[in-house]
């Protein structure tokens, strides 16, 4: 069904209960109330000229707009364009521009983001126009900007402003079919230029139902949510989860904040956690840890990049988390297709990405395009009601992805053992060929893990004359501590294969990531060759 009638099956239900908390601006909003302010914003974005099936952008943190506008674009039969918070004007230009975006809902500021700065910069137009009437050379289908926050913007429309008289009616005739595109979202950019993906109510409603199915979710449930909502893993895996089983979601903060993480979960009493494996890493490593109570904790999802099984270990003995899931999912299938069982043993627990999700096919196919037996390992093809429509206006990278036979090519490495666990051993543009020998950085990664000083560690490979390609490791040391290069090219010799010891190592305080907390291992590349060079 589509998601608005979802919304109102959730008001139905349970109306007095909490739906929304949003520790950082201090919101807190029951199912009945979420549903009226979706129903209003609705209603103003149609009296401000915006149509079903337009497009409407959002571009901020996690706030509780963001929400709301999410639920509002869902029932007025609109389409909601996630931007990056992150982004700076000629992306966002880019983003807007590609899509076609009639209006954008924005914060004022975030951290060194000054939103309505960067779009007077774009649009001069902008602070001249009467809202809903803009005109702009740069980006001709943008009529209305709306910003979200205490002060009032010229030429834009405040987000308070938007919530116009409910009409019912009005809202019901729109037709709406569960097929239809209620959202684009881009990619994390971990492996180069962000993909807009179109996705239907029925993608990524049944995603979110499934997805919470899968940790137990209940009326009883209080999820902290600290990954971004643009991204699929809180929007979907987040939002869209809680809304299915009538749990509450709480936001601890506008982006993600360690401390912030362990304050919201004591205070809130909140039953789950998610984060990617990053996120995690920091919430442990905090020092204020032991002084907060976690114990609440029963569940939660570790997701987005390889989950090292140390940290699996530390969730669920530190955390608490005994329930705790991974999930591989990726943007373009709305997101999830795998994710562990709560009662999985603990070894395929914290090793595996778990089963297949119901109502999904899955294969596993070689470099020809044949389908591998169990156990083999090559990539990861997907089918099924969560493949996105295709990128949004790009008909030769939707064919690129899925083929005439509806499989998405995932672009990850995975094998899938007898009883259906499947593990991800790493993306096909990651993989390193040193003379000859494939390698995934990954299993490097776990090794390097298992060195008591270090962190966190990152595995590329760079152009090597001799050998084509050779290993780099940049290494974060646990806090403060001194290791040389060389040190950890000794642990390595002799403990794994003599082609897997990183020729080049780097000791470094971050590796460059997308907001979403993944490493961009291009990045890394470019800055070495330079290095190099
Ligand atoms: P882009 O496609 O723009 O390069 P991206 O692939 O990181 O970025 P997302 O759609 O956010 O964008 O992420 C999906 C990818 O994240 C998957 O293809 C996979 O490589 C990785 N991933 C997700 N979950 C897991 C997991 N549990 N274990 C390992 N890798 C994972
Ligand atoms: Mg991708």
């Amino acid at each position: 069904k589509p998601i608005g009638a979802m919304l109102a099956e959730a008001a139905a239900r349970d109306p007095d209960g909490e739906a929304l908390v949003v520790r950082h601006q201090g919101v807190r909003l029951t199912w009945a109330e979420l549903k009226r302010r979706s129903e209003a914003v609705a209603c103003g974005l149609l009296d401000a000229g915006v149509r079903p099936g337009d497009r409407v952008g959002i571009w901020a943190p996690n706030c509780a707009e963001w929400t709301i506008l999410q639920f509002a674009t869902a029932c007025a039969g609109i389409i909601l364009v996630n931007i990056n918070p992150a982004y700076r004007t000629s992306e966002v230009e880019y983003a807007l521009k590609k899509v076609g975006c009639r209006a954008l809902v924005t914060a004022v500021r975030h951290k060194t983001s000054d939103y309505v700065a960067m779009l007077r910069e774009l649009m001069p137009e902008l602070a001249e126009a009467t809202p809903g009437t803009l005109r702009a050379r740069a980006l001709p289908d943008l009529r209305l900007v709306v910003t979200i926050g205490e002060e009032a913007h010229a030429g834009c429309l405040h987000f308070d402003a938007l919530e116009a008289e409910i009409d019912t009616a009005r809202l019901a005739a729109i037709p709406i079919d569960a097929n239809d595109a209620v959202n684009i979202q881009f990619t994390s950019g971990t492996t180069g230029f962000p993909k807009g993906a179109t996705l239907t109510h029925r993608n990524i409603l049944n995603n979110g139902y499934f997805v919470g199915a899968a940790i137990g979710l209940s009326k009883a449930d209080r999820v902290c949510i600290p990954v971004p909502l643009y991204h699929c893993f809180g929007m979907v895996m987040g939002n869209l989860a809680c809304l299915a089983h009538g749990a509450t979601m709480v936001y601890p903060a506008e982006s993600f904040d360690p401390l912030a993480v362990l304050e919201t979960v004591s205070a809130e009493r909140c039953t789950a956690l998610y984060g990617v494996p990053t996120m995690f890493i920091a919430v442990l490593g905090r020092p204020e840890f032991e002084s907060f109570d976690v114990s609440s904790l029963r569940t939660g999802i570790m997701a987005g990049s390889p989950c090292p099984i140390a940290t699996m270990r530390e969730v669920i003995d530190r955390l608490g988390m005994s329930e705790v899931t991974i999930a591989y999912g990726m943007t373009e299938t709305s997101p999830v297709s795998f994710q562990s069982a709560m009662d999985d043993p603990i070894e395929e627990r914290v090793s595996t990405v778990g089963r297949v999700q119901p109502h999904l096919e899955v294969k596993i196919v070689g470099p020809e395009g044949e389908t591998l037996p169990r156990g083999g390992a090559g990539e990861l093809c997907t089918r099924g009601y969560s493949v996105m429509q295709g990128y949004w206006d790009d008909a030769v990278r939707t064919a690129e992805a899925i083929d005439e036979d509806g499989w998405m090519h995932t672009g990850d490495v995975a094998t899938i053992d007898e009883k259906g666990y499947c593990r991800i051993t790493g993306r096909i543009k990651d993989m390193v060929i040193r003379g000859g020998e494939n390698i995934y950085p990954r299993e490097i990664e776990e090794f390097l893990l298992t060195h008591p000083h270090i962190a966190d560690a990152q595995v590329i490979g760079v152009p090597d004359d001799r050998f084509g390609e050779e290993l780099c490791a940049w290494v974060m040391t646990r806090g403060g501590i001194v290791l040389s290069e060389e040190e950890v090219r000794d642990h390595c010799r002799g403990r794994i294969a003599h082609y897997k010891v990183p020729r080049y190592v780097r000791i470094v305080e971050t590796f460059p990531m997308t907001v979403t907390g993944k490493v961009q291992k291009f990045v890394m590349r470019e800055t070495m060759i330079a290095e190099l060079a």
